[in-house]
């Protein structure tokens, strides 16, 4: 490739296509069945915020078509057991199926509950018992780095593996880790080496593979927009064999970087594609809803939230587009993403509520999906890194700070 094309290439094109006949034939009629439960945080939770025993088994239905589909783990590489499509064509995969509004297919491609640049590192054994059945989608993972006392600075983490042995004994807590009630396995990062001897801080980490039956689990972490989904993991002398180890003791955080990386762009992607859904329902309900004798679509206040929105996702997707462009070619991309998700999380949720508003009352019903969008916007410009924290890798690549 010689140049940056906004072109959907050909590969891509047959991709999003069989997407939508995926989505059509294994999804759609799943969440009919499930009916407003996978729509409604409100029927489809249990009093604790989890979600249902028959939204769960649903879930995990749609990941393991999937999976048996190609389409779950597709961006992994093939040796991975993945179909090593490129960045440029997973971005586009993920905005096309947000595109859609949420729901089951939001589970279509992988999350954080998926395979990672983590899991790569899977040798021997950790192979078969890791690494491919989460690319199929048969088993699910949990990437547990948030502490209650630490976020952005994970560094400064305070869960600790001691070795003993040819065995590890973790001691910490995690918490607002996604799938960590419902995983096979978490990776958890835990500090190795205490910062006080390492000459970066990102040194001296290391990820452990830890089975679900090995740790406890703490609270439920409901959070809008993804209630019931994360979870406290305890960890109280928790031993493993030297065997779970995966990757480099002490160098886990440069992969758990290109994690980050990957999930900005993924999150980037879903931005674009929820505000390009909302944006469509804006438009459809503004030229159908009237108020005083005509439609109000025709009002100027109401058709500049749409243009604006319209001019912010267009930013949005040329942004994500160049970033994906640029992990092909393995360009640095650390300013971008951050510059990326920063901007498309922040017009998905300028839009999200100009949606609700446009839709006045409507808007705010939970038999319409306007508050839910709303919610999950105000959660993506905290995970992955804040809005702050991506801001300030801007500065930094630029020489502030
Ligand atoms: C729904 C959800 C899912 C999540 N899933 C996972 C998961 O799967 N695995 C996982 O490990 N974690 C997960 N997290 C945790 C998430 O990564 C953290 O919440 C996030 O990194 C921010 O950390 P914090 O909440 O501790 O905020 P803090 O780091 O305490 O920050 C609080 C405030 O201070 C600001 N701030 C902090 N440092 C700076 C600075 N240097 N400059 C300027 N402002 C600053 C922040 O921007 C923020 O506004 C999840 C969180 C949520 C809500």
């Amino acid at each position: 490739m010689t140049g940056v094309s906004f072109d959907v290439d050909e590969e891509t094109r047959l991709i999003l296509d069989s997407l939508d006949e995926f989505i059509e034939r294994e999804v759609a009629p799943l969440e009919a069945d499930l009916a407003e439960a996978v729509r409604n945080p409100r029927l489809g939770r249990r009093p604790n915020g989890q979600p249902t025993q028959e939204v769960l088994d649903a879930v995990q239905q749609v990941r393991r078509k999937s999976g048996d589909a190609g389409f779950y783990g597709m961006v992994m590489p093939e040796e991975a057991g993945g179909e090593g499509v490129s960045t440029r064509t997973w971005y586009a995969a993920k905005r096309h199926v947000a595109s859609k509004g949420r729901g089951l297919a939001e589970h279509v491609l992988k999350g954080p509950e998926g395979p990672n640049p983590l899991l790569l590192h899977a040798e021997g054994k950790q192979v078969e018992r890791y690494l491919e059945p989460v690319v199929r989608g048969e088993k699910s993972t949990a990437f547990a780095q948030t502490e209650p006392d630490v976020g952005s600075d994970s560094p400064a983490m305070r869960t600790r593996a001691e070795k003993n042995g040819d065995e590890w004994v973790l001691n910490g807590r995690k918490q607002w880790i996604t799938n960590a009630a419902f995983c096979d396995f978490a990776l958890v990062l835990a500090r190795t080496t205490p910062l006080e001897d390492v000459d970066r801080r990102l040194e001296g980490i290391t990820c452990f593979i830890v089975e679900q039956d090995e740790f406890e689990l703490g609270s439920v972490n409901n959070a809008i927009g993804l209630e019931g989904w994360q979870a406290e993991i305890l960890l109280d002398d928790v031993v493993v064999p030297e065997s779970r180890v995966l990757g480099p003791v002490d160098g886990a955080f440069r992969d758990a970087m290109a994690l980050l990386t990957m999930g900005r762009l993924e999150l980037g992607a879903e931005a674009v594609g929820y505000s390009q859904y909302l944006l469509e329902q804006s438009k459809a309900y503004a030229q159908d809803r009237e108020a005083f004798g005509q439609p109000i679509g025709t009002f100027q206040q109401v058709s500049t939230m749409y243009a604006k929105g319209r001019a912010k996702t267009y930013m949005a997707d040329a942004g994500g587009l160049r970033c994906a462009w640029n992990m092909d070619q393995e360009n640095d991309v650390v300013e971008d993403v951050s510059i990326f998700h920063w901007f498309a999380t922040n017009a998905f949720w300028q839009i999200a509520d100009d949606a609700v508003q446009i839709h006045g009352a409507n808007g705010l019903s939970e038999d319409n999906p306007f508050v839910d969008h709303l919610h999950l916007a105000r959660v993506l410009r905290i995970v992955e890194g804040t809005d702050e924290i991506q801001l300030n890798t801007i500065a930094k690549q630029n020489g502030l700070l």
